[in-house]
């Protein structure tokens, strides 16, 4: 009954991609770590970006940088 689960809601972190402006989701891997980094695609204008998450335990979610290619 204090399930808090976020169901049905596959949207990770938000990043802004640097080139066009866009908001992008991110889907987040929490097995990988508490801080990792990747590539991925812009889905507006398919460039790629290095985004950068670190998890924050006060918020209890990603924070997310974002910087081109
Ligand atoms: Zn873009």
């Amino acid at each position: 009954m204090s399930s808090r689960k976020k169901s049905r809601r596959n949207d990770g972190p938000a990043w802004q991609c640097g080139a066009c402006g866009e908001w992008n989701a991110t889907t987040v891997d929490g097995s990988v770590g508490r801080r990792q980094s990747y590539v991925e695609d812009c889905q507006v204008c398919c460039r790629p970006s290095v985004l950068t998450l670190q998890w924050d335990p006060e918020s209890g979610e990603y924070a997310v940088g974002s910087e081109l290619e």
